[in-house]
C-alpha cells in the first residue's frame, strides 16, 4: 500500500510521521521545534527523520506540510506566523523538494488537522464538511465537493476571527470582539477572571481550563455565566458559517471539545435554534476522531488524495 510523509510544525514541536493510504501510521517522531535556533536546524532534523523513512517505505509518494498561517502556499514559504518568528519567509517546500526529489506540498494546520477528519474518518459518507477546532485558539477548515477548500491565500475557514461584536474583548489578532476572544480556552478564562476580578472575588492564578469547566458544572455562577457565553458565541459563530456554506457535517475538535463532551453537548444543542429549518434538517456533528496525531496524518492524506 502506498504511503506518504506528513509533517505537523508547531510553535513548540514538530511530528512527522509516515502514514499509510488507509490512514495506518508506519512510523512517527517528534522533536523540539526551538523556534530561537532558527528553521535551519529544525530543517536538518526533518530531513535525517523522513531519510530514515525512507529506509521503512523506499516508495514514498510525496511529503505534506501542515504549519500555522499566514503561508504563501504556492510559493511553499511561511509568511508571519506569531508562533514562528524566526521562520518568517522562510522557503520551507524549495529546501524539502531539493532534500528528496519528490511531490511537497505545504497547507494551514488547521486544513491539515480538518482533511486528517474527512479522508480518513467521513469521506465515504459526506461531501461538504466543516471542521472546528476549539482549544488556546479558534481555527477551522473546510471540506467542499470532496476537496480541501483553502480560498485565495490559504486563509479559507478562518472561523475564529469572524467578528461577533464590534465592541469586544481584544483578541490575539488585534481586532475586538472575534470570536476566538470569547469562546477558546484562553477567551474564556481571561471572562472569567475578569468577571471575579470585577465581583472581587479571589482568583487562584492556579487554574486551568478545567477549573473553569469544573466550577460551572458545580453550579459557581461566574464560572457558569463564562461558559454558557461561550457556548452561545461558538453556536452563532458555526450557525452563520453553516447557513453560507450549507455543509453536511460539522465536525468538532481542539483540546476544549475533547475534554469536555458536555461543552461539546451543549453547542450540538444550540446551534439549530440559529439556523433556517433548510440547513437545521440535513446537518450532521460529529466529535473528531482523528487525535493527537490528526495535524501529520492530514498532510499526509492531502499527497494521498492527490494521488488517487
Ligand atoms: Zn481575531
Amino acid at each position: 500500500m502506498k504511503a506518504a510523509v506528513g509533517i505537523d510544525i508547531g510553535g513548540t514541536k514538530i511530528a512527522i510521521g509516515l502514514v499509510r493510504e488507509d490512514g495506518m501510521v508506519l512510523r512517527e517522531m517528534e522533536f523540539p521545534t526551538n523556534v530561537d535556533s532558527g528553521p535551519d536546524q529544525a530543517l536538518n532534523k526533518m530531513v535525517q527523520h523522513i531519510r530514515s523513512m525512507y529506509s521503512v517505505e523506499p516508495n514514498i509518494i510525496g511529503i505534506g506540510i501542515g504549519s500555522p498561517g499566514p503561508l504563501d502556499t504556492r510559493e511553499g514559504k511561511i509568511l508571519s506566523p506569531p508562533n514562528l518568528q524566526t521562520w518568517h519567509g522562510y522557503p520551507l517546500v524549495k529546501k524539502i523538494e531539493s532534500a528528496f526529489q519528490t511531490k511537497v506540498k505545504l497547507m494551514n494546520d488547521a486544513d491539515a488537522a480538518a482533511f486528517a477528519e474527512y479522508y480518513y474518518s467521513h469521506r465515504s459518507g459526506y461531501n461538504h464538511m466543516m471542521y472546528v477546532t476549539v482549544s488556546t485558539g479558534i481555527g477551522g477548515g473546510l471540506i467542499l465537493n470532496g476537496k480541501l477548500y483553502e480560498g485565495a491565500l490559504s486563509g479559507a475557514g478562518e472561523i475564529g476571527h469572524m467578528s461577533m461584536e464590534s465592541c469586544g474583548p481584544i483578541c490575539g489578532c488585534g481586532k475586538m470582539g472575534c470570536l476566538e476572544s470569547f469562546s477558546s480556552g484562553t477567551g474564556m478564562m481571561n471572562a472569567w477572571k475578569q468577571k471575579l476580578t470585577r465581583l472581587q472575588q479571589p482568583i487562584d492564578p492556579n487554574w486551568t481550563g478545567k477549573d473553569l469547566f469544573e466550577q460551572a458544572a458545580s453550579g459557581e455562577m461566574t464560572a457558569a455565566e463564562v461558559v454558557m457565553n461561550g457556548v452561545d458565541y461558538l453556536a452563532r459563530g458555526i450557525s452563520q458559517a453553516v447557513q453560507l456554506l450549507n455543509p453536511e457535517l460539522v465536525v468538532l475538535g481542539g483540546g476544549v471539545i475533547l475534554a469536555q463532551p458536555t461543552f461539546y453537548k451543549q453547542i450540538v444543542q444550540r446551534v439549530p435554534s440559529y439556523l433556517l429549518e433548510h440547513h437545521r434538517r440535513n446537518l450532521t456533528f460529529s466529535i473528531a476522531e482523528q487525535g493527537r496525531n490528526a495535524g501529520f496524518k492530514g498532510a499526509a492524506a492531502i499527497i494521498h488524495a492527490e494521488n488517487y
